[in-house]
């Protein structure tokens, strides 16, 4: 069979793959604690679920929806943004996608031309790279200074170069939790003005962050840098939501009306009991959010100490939002006498049955990403067990 070069240029998600290694040997009846999972381990709230399951039985979701979404929904977003960011934002700058990864996807559709780059600060969420790709875009990888998990304008400055289109900044972010400050975002702001290149950000996990750290969006920040400044989020990680798929594109009207053509095309619609299901939980009760943002807080509390306490493993910062730690493991690669960070995590799953991801997923060698979208009893379990299998290899 022929594939395409594009199709055999794409690697797989490293993070589906082992989350899935690990729940083939959960289905075999081993004891795997799984913290590979890139999703909240909470149930959708009731009132959405029940309000898409009325939505279903009126037959609001029977029929095809406008591409870009019901209006309804988008002028709900529209209002909560405005409301959250204190910008006038209007039902035609949005538009509602199959997740925000086809957000991502359509969106580098849109933007890139052939060998146009991407700038793509280290560690990086894993589709990004793949997404440019497909676009026939070129990523351009930025490394942090040592240790540290957010680039500079001056290290962003350094990658340009005359075909630098776009840059992608994710704050908080995945695989390190990451908050950039609002000062960062306004020097990365004025920065991508003064260049003319645009700023894609993705503010996924913008609901979720601890402790009294404070998210900024780059759409809050001023007139010239939002012209520039297109927002992927979404309903997964805020309202529990991972398998409605539901995300959106928060941009200028002229890049939705381009996106809504494209979106026709390729998906046609969100799947329009997801967009009641979305509706709902907008207008519904909004506490939820925060039950879950504390249960998060509570886990990183007491996991992040006990994590540091383990021979071989640093993590110097403690992680600001989203739901994952991502300690540098070289020493205690070094100290267990595996070759590379790779053989350490598989030896992990098979011996002491903890599923993590190597940081080479994100970019980053030396690192792995623990979720603690987990209980805390088998996050307590995890840590032991990562204790107990160093100390046993060394
Ligand atoms: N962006 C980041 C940083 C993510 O971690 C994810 C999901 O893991 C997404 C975007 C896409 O989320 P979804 O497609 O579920 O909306």
């Amino acid at each position: 069979m022929y594939f395409s070069k594009r199709i055999n240029n794409i690697k797989p998600s490293a993070t589906l793959a082992l989350s899935t290694q690990a729940k083939k040997m959960q289905a075999q009846g081993l004891d795997v604690i799984n913290l590979t999972i890139g999703e909240p381990d909470f149930n959708t709230p009731s009132h959405i679920k029940n309000a898409a399951i009325a939505a279903i039985e009126r037959g609001d979701t029977d029929f095809y929806t406008p591409a870009a979404g019901i209006l309804s929904l988008r002028e709900e977003l529209a209002r909560k943004i405005t409301q959250a960011y204190q910008v006038e934002t209007t039902s035609d700058q949005l538009a509602l996608t199959t997740g925000g990864k086809y957000a991502l996807y359509a969106l580098m559709q849109a933007l890139i031309e052939k060998d146009d780059e991407v700038l793509i600060p280290l560690p990086y969420w894993v589709s990004y790279g793949e997404q440019v790709k497909m676009a026939e875009g070129c990523p351009v990888f930025v490394h942090p200074a040592v240790g540290q998990m957010k680039v500079t304008v001056a290290q962003l400055e350094q990658a340009r170069t005359d075909k630098t289109k776009l840059v992608i900044i994710n704050s908080p972010q995945n695989p390190s939790g990451t908050v950039y400050t609002e000062k960062e975002l306004w020097e990365i702001g004025n920065w991508a003005v003064k260049h003319q290149i645009m700023i894609l950000a993705d503010d996924m996990y913008g609901m979720l962050v601890y402790n009294g750290n404070q998210f900024k969006s780059l759409w809050e920040l001023s007139p010239e840098i939002r012209r520039q400044t297109i927002v992927v989020s979404g309903f997964s990680k805020t309202y529990a939501m991972t398998g409605w798929r539901v995300g959106y594109v928060l941009a200028d009207p002229a890049l939705i009306a381009k996106l809504s053509s494209f979106l026709s095309h390729s998906t046609s619609n969100l799947t329009a009991v997801s967009q009641y299901a979305a509706l709902a939980a907008l207008q519904g009760d909004q506490s939820c959010i925060q039950a879950m943002r504390l249960e998060y807080q509570r886990r990183l509390n007491l996991i992040y100490p006990q994590l540091q306490k383990i021979t071989g493993i640093k993590l110097l910062e403690k992680p600001a939002g989203a739901f994952y730690m991502f300690p540098d493991i070289s020493e205690a690669v070094k100290l267990t006498g595996f070759a590379t960070t790779e053989d350490f995590v598989f030896a992990l799953l098979t011996e002491a049955h903890v599923a993590v991801i190597p940081g080479s997923a994100f970019g980053m060698e030396n690192h792995i990403r623990l979720s603690y979208a987990a209980s805390l009893e088998n996050l307590n379990e995890a840590v032991a067990r990562i204790d107990h299998f160093i100390k046993k290899h060394i």
